[in-house]
């Protein structure tokens, strides 16, 4: 059966850099995190919604990941092990 579509996947590594980017990030950041899903809305300034884009950007010898928050700051958590 021919298979559509991509999967991109982030490993332990990257998934803990991630949780604890977003973490620290909420103190410096007008946003709020929800503690059941790790999600970061915006704050008292309208419905809330998630607002943080994961960005895997392929390359020859692996996925680079990069985060990026609504105010603009991002992480690259790219696991270079993997490369
Ligand atoms: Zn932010």
């Amino acid at each position: 059966m021919f298979e559509k579509g991509r999967n991109f996947r982030m490993n332990d590594l990257e998934d803990q850099r991630c949780r604890e980017w977003l973490e620290v990030h909420k103190d410096h950041c007008g946003n709020t995190v929800d503690e059941k899903t790790g999600l970061t809305y915006e704050g008292s300034m309208g419905p809330k919604y998630p607002n943080i884009r994961y960005c895997f950007v392929p390359t020859g010898i692996g996925n680079a990941i990069v985060i990026e928050c609504s105010c603009g700051r991002s992480v690259d958590i790219t696991d270079l092990a993997n490369y």
